[in-house]
């Protein structure tokens, strides 16, 4: 199917943006706002879609999305979504354009994702005569804070009348001028669990009189390895990590109780709740052996983040022709959380990684390291591929995935 997008009109024009992408990335870099309080940045964004003309619609505190309809034929509408909150950590790089807020810092790399769709607004605005179909801007608040920023949203009508909804997560894990992509699992469900063992005090010397919290918990801890191991299907993803282990105030006390906290990272809804069952259980039944009782309390965060195919290859075909086929990669799906998944249990649409990482430049960091840092050179070719990719959303509307 032969695909006329602009492409070549589309790279002339990303890359023509990159001084502007950098002074944006820059200003919004110093001058973080944590989630749920961007509000600086969205009278920013408002100010900036207004002053081209654009009618920007504000129904949550923070965030704001905006139309461009563009005047090549009645096609489908398509969203792009850019996250555009910061991080509770205080910025260890020196630079000029470090954080000015103590202890807030874009950490994640989404002042480079508003930049860039802003740069997809100016680019598609530049050739919207041609554009075949509606494209919605969705400028997201609070990626980083559970519940996150993607549901008000949705229940505030973002995804009224949009077909298809695109993403893209600048990514430390790859080299700047590769992209990474794949139909199905990209990101976890990471869901948050609390386990609180009680038993009862004792002295020290008199452990048959007491019943030891802490000894109890400490088999949990051991018991709960055998979840993923014993009792998870061999051929699918999971963790169960324990991170917090808190019992004890004294040498010659025994423990009356145990806190347990820790996290579970899965990619399918029923190896999920598999985990989430077998967690209690194995909790609940354990203590009881030691004469405890444990509680467990889960949590679940944002769920798996699932790649539809149709878009994944569209995608694809975008990347090829804007950074040439030797960009793509088979991305590794990543065990953290990305509310941009809600999106996806609503319409059908893909996620993808974009290369940020360049040791040059001091770009080499993990994502929410105080340190981290992206290579601006990769914010023209997020605008070229996000821009591209709609275009041909719009040109040649997808079947639906039954
Ligand atoms: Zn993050
Ligand atoms: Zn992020």
């Amino acid at each position: 199917m032969p695909l006329a997008a602009p492409d070549r009109e589309i790279r002339d024009r990303a890359l023509a943006l990159q001084k502007t992408l950098v002074d944006w990335r820059r200003r919004l870099h110093m001058n973080p706002e944590l989630s749920f309080e961007e509000r600086e940045t969205t009278a920013f964004l408002e100010e900036t879609l207004r002053g081209w003309g654009l009618e920007p619609v504000r129904r949550t505190p923070t965030g704001l999305w905006a139309d461009l309809e563009g005047g090549g034929g009645s096609g489908p509408t398509v969203a792009v979504r850019a996250d555009i909150d910061a991080l509770p950590i205080h910025e260890a790089n020196a630079f000029e354009f470090r954080s000015r807020r103590d202890g807030v810092m874009h950490a994640c790399g989404h002042d480079g994702h508003t930049a860039i769709l802003l740069g997809v607004t100016r680019t598609l605005l530049d050739l919207r005569d041609r554009l075949p179909g509606r494209v919605r801007l969705v400028f997201q608040p609070a990626e980083e804070l559970l519940p996150g920023g993607a549901r008000p949203m949705i229940e505030a009508g973002v995804l009224d009348g949009v077909d298809r909804i695109i993403g893209l997560h600048l990514w430390s894990l790859l080299p700047t001028g590769r992209a990474g992509i794949a139909p199905g699992p990209l990101m976890a469900n990471a869901d948050a669990f609390e386990i609180r063992v009680r038993g009862r005090g004792g002295h020290g010397a008199q452990p048959h009189l007491a019943a030891d919290a802490l000894a109890a918990a400490a088999q949990v801890v051991v018991s709960l390895q055998q979840v993923v191991s014993r009792m998870v299907d061999p051929m699918r993803a999971a963790v169960v990590t324990v991170g917090v282990f808190r019992a004890g105030s004294a040498f010659n006390v025994i423990a009356p109780e145990a806190l347990l906290q820790g996290t579970v990272r899965t990619f399918d809804a029923d190896v999920r709740a598999r985990v989430r069952e077998a967690l209690s259980r194995v909790a609940g039944d354990v203590a009881h052996a030691f004469g405890c009782e444990a509680e467990t309390d889960y949590r679940e965060g944002y769920p798996a983040l699932v790649n539809e195919r149709g878009t994944v290859e569209v995608f694809r075909a975008a990347v090829a022709a804007q950074m040439g086929e030797a960009a793509l990669v088979e991305p590794e799906p990543f065990m953290g959380g990305e509310d941009f998944a809600y999106y996806l249990l609503e319409r059908p649409g893909a996620f993808l990684f974009l290369g940020a990482r360049n040791p040059e430049v001091g770009a080499e960091y993990p994502h929410h390291h105080p340190n981290f840092t992206i290579d601006e050179a990769a914010l023209p070719w997020g605008v070229a591929v996000l821009a591209a990719t709609a275009w041909r959303l719009l040109e040649a509307p997808l079947a639906r995935e039954g």
